[in-house]
């Protein structure tokens, strides 16, 4: 099968292309830096098939991060049949810069012209025939987005593929091209292939160069001396780069014709002037991300319920029909947040099916034990996670928006002057936001990280930005403190946490920079991209390719743990069902069950406070595992001790039950409960990360990073439970902080006089 490159600039429209060409469904975002990795796909509407490959997007071919790399070597060393240069017509100039490096390389290169209907909309006109003349190898318009000219764009690759082609330059005319040359000749002469890319690349003083070829850098001084030295001083890239920019203006910048509407201000400049203003920036952000959470989370949307004085549903004495189950997804004296209604209906859902299978399976008349794993273990379990996808997945619905419209890049850019004072750039905020949605993808895309310290730094701190599968954490324990110990409310709970996750991440980021990984902020450079009005295919691609992670994981990770949670906690050591008190998971708890006192959720729970213990530890597999364990707990527990009305608030239920037991009310329990949400935010968020972290840190690095996981939830949980449990221990805490500061200082000024 032939095999085509995607090469181009970031945020340049490869993905978008790849994904049309292909029909795949990878990740589109409005900002540079999203694609990572290489992506492979299939394009099937030609004669042949041809296998696409999407790659990061790269400014130039001498890369600076490690994912440009990644491009750079796949051009080189895979040798693609054919590199289909992607060229951002908005920004020619800068986007040609590349094409002139890529057209060195031996390797047929077809030049796309993407955002073409942008263009238009600009009233601007390019003349691509006589580009396509001057550059000496095919040019196409197309719209990646609207999906025009990519058949034409395709028939061409495939044609222009099936010969040979030689490398060329723009580094044309005096002493630099006579350099090149004698490099080229002097690689060529030892069977190097691509002999002109890297003769330029040698003349460069390129790193990755000079690394490969060690030999021919002595040599290539040696002709740089032969030369007027002044011209070739230690400034060369700047030279070559400045020669390719006066080649692009002089022979390509005139075939686009703009109209005169580029030169007043674009809607996108004016609504920049707010968007990242000095002082309403970052006001702005918070007010969009309370919306978020509030549209996401609230049970009062609006404040209705609170407004006008509504009804409850229980007042209007209606008749108990499906109807009425509905209505109360919906509504309840108090009007519901879209994210709320979409979780009621996925456990209404969820909870008929399930009891009907429930039935199905007794009325076959299994045996006792096998309805108990069914109901209590993975129904109970399973249906713990579903009810949760719709609610996690609408979320990440309106932060895909944010995303793709181009807005979070312009955060970024406003937060950039705050992160340096923490130690870090605004470069980072983008994989940290990513990681709401899911730490792993963060993670790999600390990859545009420059700074290696900063790309540790920030991958630490990604957990701390609370995933989409703790969200369920989240929902279920802050409604259980509402309903069961009668404390707060649930979204502000809710939104608190996601906020003490950030003051975590933001603590973390200055103890490190102050400790392990002192250094200097890399600088930020990050081009903001237009707004445009986010592309409801890249919306649904992003909302489904979530739905899918996640209801991949409930039926297999999850699913597993379930049962295996199931079979622990109602058979004995002995192998034989016994009551869940002396199971085998109730003695392992028991016995683990000190480690947690000081966090809140130990000992001093008493004889079933091992739930919350285990529910923990289950935790460090997959965040779901959480509820889904308190699902097949509260079930065991509730079918052998407490007669539960309903299964539906199954925290709320064991909270009542250990309240009862150890004799306290229910309300003092709420310390433990916030610290029981900490934990689980703060600590390691799940097996999938552990690995990738893994793989993007060095070995120690990793190893240490684990452990700095570990360290930060127990503690954190600590100072929350002590602070929330006894509010004058938050002078201890200040102390023991300020304390710790002063040592940090003195240590620091004694390291430096040494
Ligand atoms: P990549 O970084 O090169 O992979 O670029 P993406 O495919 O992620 O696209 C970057 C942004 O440009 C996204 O917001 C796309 O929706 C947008 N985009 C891509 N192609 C076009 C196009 O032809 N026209 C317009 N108007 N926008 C496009
Ligand atoms: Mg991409």
């Amino acid at each position: 099968m032939r095999k085509f490159a995607l090469v181009g600039n970031p945020n340049s429209g490869k993905t978008t292309l790849f994904n049309s060409l292909t029909g795949s469904t990878a990740h589109v975002g409005n900002w540079p830096g999203v694609t990572v990795d290489k992506k492979v796909g299939v394009y099937k509407k030609a004669s042949e098939q041809v296998e696409i490959v999407d790659l990061p997007g790269i400014y130039s071919l001498s890369p600076y991060t490690s994912e440009e790399v990644i491009s750079r070597n796949y051009i080189l060393d895979e040798k693609p049949e054919c590199v289909i240069n992607i060229v951002d017509v908005t920004n020619l100039e800068r986007n040609l810069y590349l094409t002139t490096q890529i057209m060195e390389i031996d390797v047929p290169v077809v030049v796309a012209l993407n955002m073409m209907d942008m263009l238009e909309r600009q009233g601007d006109k390019i003349d691509e025939k006589q580009l396509e003349k001057r550059l000496g190898v095919p040019v196409i318009k197309i719209s990646a987005f609207k999906s025009e000219g990519l058949d034409e764009l395709m028939d061409r690759a495939i044609e222009f593929s099936k010969n040979d082609r030689k490398g060329v330059s723009v580094l044309e005319g005096g002493e630099l091209e006579h350099l090149i040359g004698d490099v080229r000749i002097a690689l060529e002469g030892q069977g190097v292939d691509n002999s002109l890319f890297h003769a330029v690349k040698l003349v460069e003083n390129d790193e990755i160069e000079m690394q490969m070829h060690p030999q021919t850098v002595k040599m290539v001084d040696d002709f740089k001396k032969t030369f007027d030295s002044e011209v070739f001083g230690s400034d060369i890239d700047a030279l070559v780069a400045d020669a390719r920019y006066k080649h692009i203006s002089k022979y390509y910048s005139p075939l686009l014709v703009r109209s005169n509407k580029g030169i007043k201000f674009s809607k996108s400049d004016k609504a920049d002037r707010v968007l990242t203003n000095k002082w309403v920036g970052i006001p702005i952000f918070l007010v969009i991300l309370f919306g978020i959470f509030h549209l996401t989370f609230s049970e009062n949307f609006l404040w209705l319920g609170s407004i006008f004085n509504l009804p409850t549903i229980e007042s209007l004495n209606l008749p108990d029909t499906f109807w009425t189950s509905l209505l109360a997804c919906v509504y309840d004296g108090v009007i519901y947040s879209p994210g709320v209604i979409l979780f009621n209906l996925m456990e209404l859902l969820t909870s008929t099916l399930f009891e009907y299978l429930g039935g199905l399976i007794e009325s076959l008349g299994a045996s006792s034990w096998v309805i108990g794993l069914f109901n209590d273990g993975i129904f109970a379990g399973l249906g713990g996670i579903l009810s949760f996808i719709p609610q996690i997945v609408f979320l990440l619905l309106l932060i895909s928006i944010l995303e793709d419209s181009g807005y979070m890049a312009r955060v970024a850019f406003i937060l950039d002057k705050l992160f340096r004072k923490f130690g870090v750039s605004g470069r980072a905020f983008i994989p940290m936001i990513m990681g709401f949605g899911c730490s792993v993808p963060a993670m790999i895309n600390t990859r545009t990280l420059a700074d290696d310290r900063e790309k540790i730094m920030t991958l630490r701190v990604i957990p701390f930005f609370t995933c989409g599968a703790k969200v369920p954490i989240l929902v279920a324990v802050a409604g259980a403190i509402v309903s069961a110990c009668g404390f707060g409310n649930a979204d502000i709970i809710t939104y608190s946490m996601y906020v003490l996750g950030l003051a975590v991440a933001v603590i973390s980021i200055i103890l490190m920079r102050s400790t392990t990984q002192k250094g200097e902020i890399a600088p930020f450079i990050m081009e903001l991209p237009a707004y445009h009005a986010p592309s409801f295919k890249n919306l649904m691609i992003h909302m489904w390719d979530k739905a899918k992670h996640y209801i991949e994981k409930a039926f297999t990770i999850i699913l597993f743990s379930t049962i295996l949670i199931w079979f622990l906690s109602n058979f004995g050591w002995d192998w034989k069902m016994c009551e869940i008190d002396s199971s085998i998971l109730a003695s392992i708890g028991k016995f683990m069950q000190p480690i947690f006192t000081p966090l809140g959720f130990g000992s001093q729970l008493g004889t079933y406070g091992w739930v919350f213990v285990v529910a923990a530890i289950t935790g460090l597999i997959a965040k779901e595992n959480v509820i889904a364990t308190f699902a097949t707990l509260a079930g065991c527990i509730g079918a052998t001790l407490i007669a539960t009305e309903d299964g539906a608030f199954e925290v709320a239920e064991i909270i009542r039950y250990i309240a009862s037991d150890i004799n306290v009310s229910a309300y003092s329990l709420w310390p433990a409960m916030i610290s029981f949400i900490v934990f689980n935010m703060t600590t390691i968020p799940c097996f999938a990360s552990v690995a990738t972290a893994r793989g993007e840190l060095k070995k120690g690095t990793a190893k240490w990073t684990i452990l700095f996981w570990v360290l930060t939830s127990y503690m954190t949980s600590t100072i929350v439970y002590l602070v929330l449990s006894w509010w004058w221990t938050s002078f201890i805490v200040i102390g023991i902080a300020i304390l710790s500061a002063i040592c940090i200082k003195i240590h620091n000024k004694r390291a430096k006089v040494k």
